[in-house]
């Protein structure tokens, strides 16, 4: 088989044979399918799509890259997955929660791709901090503390840790089976009970389109089902950052405060939300009664004391947990105000995002490192009034020049109107196999 063959039958619409398509996946994880030839691919499945079976093939030649994690006999093993937005640290109190919960959580979480953040570099601001573990420690992590969060492994689903880095640089991301895929066969591979997937949709989510996302929501839970993974996905709203701070370790120190029963609404309420969903299916308790067990044990805190004690199993300094000024501050912190009174009408996601890369919160390029410390902190949201020479932002930067270099962005981002608008809802939709 030739390689430009295939890429050319995908850019010109036409299906690949599953013979065809494993060749050419096994291909370039074997190294005889280049970059460039796979980037070329990426870009044929953004513009024309997948069919359903070609998804399948592809999802499953990705699960059988590597091996299947078995978190061996215990609790029910649950995650949850995003498909990206901006702001989003979910990932890092619902772990502790549902470990707390007494659930498993063995999560493989990403790190930024496009403008959107990754759980992974949040948690590696965390001095010491290791999410490469070998799967033997990654099981005993997650036995322990009921939770562990690692990076793509050589072990499991090896192929997407490759195809992920190469769409992060190729502007091949937002494409409904280049996602599903991603991110099903990841899910297959951690050996779970019960998956939820928060898809999310505005200006800061790969899909801007609701209607988009509320379709991607049904191709990854229809495809887990197929795959026979429970799934259910909730459509959450991302059109202003998710909290009220954007940057690795600025994010790490709200998402502490959310599991010490603080931090903002619209933060907790889409983690409570994903994380009843799961207890919920996992036949324990009813979703009210999901809901509160949940409320009363981020109110106690306990989920703080659990977060440290996966982090001190992953080898990271657990004191951050307790203090968070330990974490590595930027040296500049540059506060924007409001020139004029008004009232928030948006805080652009998207903008933000790439306003952070450019801090160096994110990559450029592929294998470029990023600085733990800089980015956003939101004082006002959509919806709050101001009044002239009120705090909107700090921007948090290596050097003046950094900030003095995002600022126009930040401008732009925040945007004050005369009149309150609406707040969107949260939640979009909610998606079941029997919705699909
Ligand atoms: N998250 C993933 O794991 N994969 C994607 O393609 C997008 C978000």
């Amino acid at each position: 088989m030739l390689a430009t063959e295939l890429i050319a039958t995908k850019r010109d619409g036409g299906e690949l044979s599953a013979e065809q398509l494993r060749w050419f996946l096994r291909g370039f994880a074997d190294g005889e399918v280049a970059d460039y030839q796979m980037s070329a691919f990426l870009m044929a499945v953004v513009l024309r799509g997948m069919s359903r079976a070609e998804l399948s093939v592809m999802t499953r030649t990705i699960v059988d890259s590597g091996t299947r994690f078995d978190p061996g006999p215990g609790p029910p093993a649950v995650d949850k997955h995003s498909t990206g937005g901006v702001g989003d640290k979910v990932s890092l109190i619902l772990a502790p929660l549902l470990a707390e919960a007494g659930l498993r959580v063995p999560m493989m979480a990403g790190r930024g791709l496009g403008h959107t953040g990754g759980t992974v570099d949040k948690l590696e601001s965390i001095p010491g901090f290791r999410t490469d573990l070998p799967i033997d420690d990654f099981r005993t992590a997650v036995n322990e503390a009921g939770f562990a969060i690692i990076s793509q492994t050589p072990a499991i689903a090896p192929l997407d840790g490759r195809l992920y880095a190469l769409r992060d640089v190729s502007g091949t991301v937002p494409s409904i089976p280049l996602i599903a895929s991603s991110i099903v066969s990841k899910k297959l591979a951690e050996g779970l009970d019960c998956l939820v997937l928060d898809v999310k949709y505005g200006t800061g989510a790969f899909m801007a389109d609701a209607d988009d996302a509320v379709e991607l929501a049904r191709t990854m839970v229809r495809l887990a089902d197929e795959e026979g993974l429970r799934a259910s996905a909730l459509v959450t709203a991302m059109h202003a950052p998710l909290g009220l701070t954007v940057g690795n370790a600025l994010e790490l120190r709200e998402a502490v405060d959310c599991l010490r029963g603080g931090g903002p609404d619209d933060l907790r309420e889409v983690t409570l939300k994903l994380a009843t969903e799961l207890l919920h299916m996992t036949g324990t308790d009813s979703r009210e009664d999901a809901r509160s067990r949940l409320e009363g044990i981020l109110a106690g805190g306990a989920a703080a004391d659990r977060l440290a004690l996966g982090v001190a199993l992953q080898g990271g300094d657990a004191r951050v947990v307790e203090d968070p000024d330990l974490l590595r501050a930027a040296p500049v912190q540059h506060l924007v105000t409001a020139d004029r009174d008004g009232v928030v009408t948006a805080a652009d996601a998207r903008t933000l995002g790439v306003a952070a890369i450019e801090l160096g919160a994110g990559r450029r390029r592929l294998g470029d490192s990023i600085d733990h410390a800089v980015g956003f902190e939101l004082h006002r949201s959509p919806g709050d009034e101001v009044a002239a020479g009120d705090p909107l932002v700090t921007i948090h930067a290596a050097s003046h020049e950094a900030a003095e270099g995002v600022v126009p962005a930040v401008e732009r981002a925040i945007v004050l109107g005369g009149a309150p608008v609406a707040r969107l809802p949260l939640v979009h939709a909610h998606v079941t196999p029997s919705d699909c």
